[in-house]
C-alpha cells in the first residue's frame, strides 16, 4: 500500500480510542526507497510495545557485495548496522510522549561483544531492520499527529542515516568487519596449535567496573603482555601478524597474589568464546568456543546427574551415579555444573578459586588423616583433573591463590605479578618436588563415565493455564511457565535478550519434537544448533512475524538453562 493511506488512517482515528490502531496492522506502507511493515500493533499503551519492519533493496542501499560474501560479515555489518540504529533513535527520536511507552522507537540492545542478532538481517537482496515502537496515545486515546511525526520525520531520518551504504562511515564499518572477521580465524587457529586460548599483547583486561563491561581507562592500566615462554604469532587475514600469549592444552594454573589480576585474566579468557567489537580491549583475546565457566552454586537443583567421578558413599547411603536433589550443596553443585558440561561435550574448563566450593578442590594431608577416605564422599578436583585430560582430552585453566597441592599436576603455571603474566613452571615443579605434600592421592586413573540423559518433553512446560508465557526480565530468571529458571550463576550468559531467546529456543524444540524423550540432552542441542545455523535464529519466532529482540545463546547455557528448570525430569 501507498504511505499516503497510513498518513490518512493516523489522521482518521486521531482521538479515537487505542483499538484503532489496530487499523495500520499487518500492512506493507511503499515509502518509496524503503517498505515499512506493521506486523503487530499493541493493545494499549502500555503493553509491549508494536513492532515494525523496515525493509529495503539491496540496489538502493549501494552496499558493495564485499560484505555479504560470508557469513561472519553478515553477522558484523547486522551488529554494526544494529549500533548504528541504537544511535540515531538517541539523536532522531523524540522519545517517549504520552501514556506508558508512547512515542518511544527502540531497537535491540547491545554491548561489548558481537552476536548474532535478529535485529537487523542483511544478506544479497536486502536488509530488513526490525524495531519496536510505542504508538502514541494521551490516557487511551490516540495521539495521530504523534504517530504522524514517528512515522513520517524520526523514522525517515533514522533509516536514511543508517542504511544507505553513502550515508554511513563505511570506513569504520568496513574495520568493524575485518576485525570481527580477523577474531573468528583467530580462534578457529586455536586447536591445530593446540592451544585453548590467546591473550594478544596489548589488550586491555580488565573493564571499567563490575557493572559496566566497557575497557578501564586511565593511566593505571597495565596493558597485557606475553611472557616471552608462551609468545605465539598468528597471521590474521586484515590485520597480519599478531602476538601474544598462548594458553595450552593440558592443566594450565593462574596464580598470584590477592588483586595481582588473576580473575580479570580468567574472566576475560572466559567471554573470549564471544567476539567484541574494535575497541574493546579484548579485540583479540579469543578461546576456543566450547569453553565452560565451573562454579559452586549450592541451592540449585539437580536431576539424576552421575556425579560418581566425584562423589560417592554419601551419608544413608544416597545413590550418586542419578543424583537427584532440591538443593545442592557447594560440593554436589559444582560436581554437577562439570558432569553436565562435559555431557554436553566440552573440552575446556574454566574455574576461579574465588567461585569454588574448597572442600571439592582439594584435601590436604591433614585432613586426610583426621577425616578418613571412608568418611568422605568427596574425591577432590585435584585427583581427577589429569584423567579428565588423559581419558577425555579435556583442559582445566584454574585460578588457584591459596592451595600450592596443584602444583603436582599442572602442565603449565603462569603467574600474575602486578597484572604481568610470567612463567612459573619450572620453579613451581621444583617447589613441589623440595616440599611434598604428602597427601595420598584419592583415585583410580580413570575419570569414570560421563551420563548421557533424556529429557522428559512432558516435564518442560512453557505454559501458563493454555497460553505460552516466556519472558525474561534479566539476564538473571527465565519466566518459564508457572517456573522460573535462574541464571545468575552462568556467567558466560550476557544479557536478557540471550536469557530470553534460550526460553524461545526451548519452546521451539518442544513445538518441533526435537525433544521427543528419546534423544539425549548433547542430540538436542546438535539438532536445534544445526537448525539455527542453517535457518537462521528468526526461526524460533512462534509468531507470524520474525522478533528483532533475539540474540543467539551458546549451546552450553540453552542446556544449564534446562537443567535449571524445576519441574525437569530425565530418563538415563
Ligand atoms: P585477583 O583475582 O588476582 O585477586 P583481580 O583480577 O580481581 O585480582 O583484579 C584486582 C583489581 O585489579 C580489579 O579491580 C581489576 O579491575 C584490577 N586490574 C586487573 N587487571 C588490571 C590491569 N591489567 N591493569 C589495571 N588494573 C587491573
Ligand atoms: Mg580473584
Amino acid at each position: 500500500q501507498n504511505k499516503d493511506k497510513l498518513k490518512k488512517t493516523l489522521k482518521n482515528i486521531n482521538g479515537r480510542g487505542y483499538k484503532a490502531y489496530k487499523q495500520i496492522q499487518s500492512n506493507w506502507y511503499d515509502f518509496g526507497y524503503y517498505k515499512l511493515g506493521i506486523p503487530y500493533v499493541q493493545g494499549d499503551p502500555f503493553a509491549s510495545p508494536s513492532s515494525i519492519l523496515i525493509r529495503i533493496d539491496q540496489q538502493v542501499t549501494n552496499f558493495p557485495a564485499w560484505f555479504w560474501e560470508n557469513k561472519i560479515r553478515r553477522m558484523a555489518v547486522t551488529d554494526f548496522l544494529t549500533r548504528l540504529i541504537e544511535r540515531a533513535i538517541k539523536k532522531y527520536s523524540k522519545g517517549q510522549r504520552g501514556s506508558g511507552k508512547s512515542g518511544l522507537i527502540a531497537i535491540t540492545k547491545t554491548g561489548q561483544e558481537v552476536l548474532e542478532r535478529t535485529s537487523v538481517e542483511f544478506n544479497k537482496d536486502m536488509i530488513e531492520a526490525r524495531l519496536s515502537l510505542g504508538l502514541p496515545a494521551a490516557g487511551r486515546r490516540v495521539l495521530g499527529n504523534e504517530a504522524y511525526k514517528m512515522f513520517f520525520d524520526e523514522l525517515p531520518k533514522i533509516i536514511n542515516s543508517t542504511l544507505y551504504y553513502d550515508n554511513i562511515n563505511s570506513s569504520s564499518l568496513k574495520k568493524h568487519v575485518q576485525v570481527i572477521e580477523d577474531q573468528e580465524t583467530l580462534r578457529g587457529k586455536l586447536e591445530e596449535q593446540g592451544l585453548v586460548a590467546f591473550i594478544a599483547n596489548d589488550s586491555i583486561l580488565p573493564r571499567q567496573s563490575g557493572i559496566d563491561d566497557r575497557p578501564l581507562t586511565g593511566n593505571k592500566v597495565v596493558h597485557f603482555m606475553s611472557p616471552p615462554e608462551y609468545e605465539v604469532t598468528f597471521d590474521l587475514p586484515h590485520l597480519g601478524k599478531i602476538k601474544g600469549m598462548g594458553v595450552k592444552e593440558g592443566i594450565t594454573l593462574i596464580v598470584g597474589g590477592g588483586y595481582h589480576g588473576k580473575s580479570t585474566l580468567l574472566n576475560a579468557i572466559e567471554k573470549g568464546v564471544y567476539n567484541h567489537i574494535p575497541g574493546d580491549g579484548r579485540e583479540y583475546v579469543v578461546t576456543r568456543e566450547d569453553a565452560v565457566k565451573i562454579r559452586a552454586e549450592d541451592g540449585r537443583r539437580i536431576e539424576k546427574v552421575d556425579i560418581s567421578p566425584f562423589i560417592n558413599n554419601l551419608p544413608q547411603g544416597e545413590t550418586t551415579t542419578d543424583f537427584c536433589t532440591e538443593n545442592a550443596s557447594g560440593s554436589t553443585s559444582q560436581a554437577a555444573n562439570i558432569i553436565e558440561a562435559l555431557e554436553i561435550g566440552t573440552k575446556l574448563l574454566l574455574i576461579d578459586e574465588d567461585t569454588c566450593a574448597t572442600n571439592f578442590m582439594i584435601r590436604d594431608s591433614r585432613m586426610q588423616r583426621l577425616v578418613t577416605k571412608d568418611k568422605e564422599p568427596i574425591t577432590p578436583f585435584i585427583d581427577k583433573v589429569k584423567s579428565l585430560y588423559t581419558d577425555y582430552k579435556v583442559s582445566t585453566v584454574i585460578v588457584v591463590g591459596g592451595a600450592g597441592d596443584y602444583f603436582d599436576v599442572a602442565d603449565h603455571v603462569i603467574m600474575m605479578d602486578e597484572y604481568r603474566p610470567k612463567d612459573v613452571t619450572d620453579l613451581a615443579h621444583k617447589i613441589a618436588i623440595e616440599l611434598p605434600t604428602q597427601r595420598k592421592e584419592e583415585s583410580s586413573d580413570k575419570f569414570g563415565r560421563i551420563c548421557r540423559r533424556v529429557p522428559d518433553p512432558d516435564s518442560i512446560n512453557p505454559k501458563r493455564g493454555n497460553k505460552f508465557k516466556v519472558k525474561a526480565s534479566s539476564k538473571d530468571v527465565i519466566h518459564f511457565g508457572r517456573n522460573n529458571i535462574e541464571l545468575s550463576n552462568l556467567e558466560q550468559l550476557l544479557n536478557r535478550e540471550q536469557a530470553k531467546t534460550i526460553g524461545y529456543i526451548l519452546v521451539f524444540a518442544l513445538q518441533k519434537g526435537i525433544i521427543d524423550g528419546q534423544s539425549s540432552l548433547g542430540d538436542i542441542l546438535n539438532k536445534i544448533f544445526n537448525i539455527l545455523e542453517k535457518e537462521g535464529l528468526k526461526i524460533i519466532s512462534p509468531f507470524n512475524y520474525p522478533d528483532g529482540d533475539y540474540v543467539k545463546p551458546r549451546p552450553y547455557e540453552v542446556g544449564a538453562a534446562l537443567n535449571r528448570l524445576r519441574t525437569l525430569k530425565v530418563k538415563r
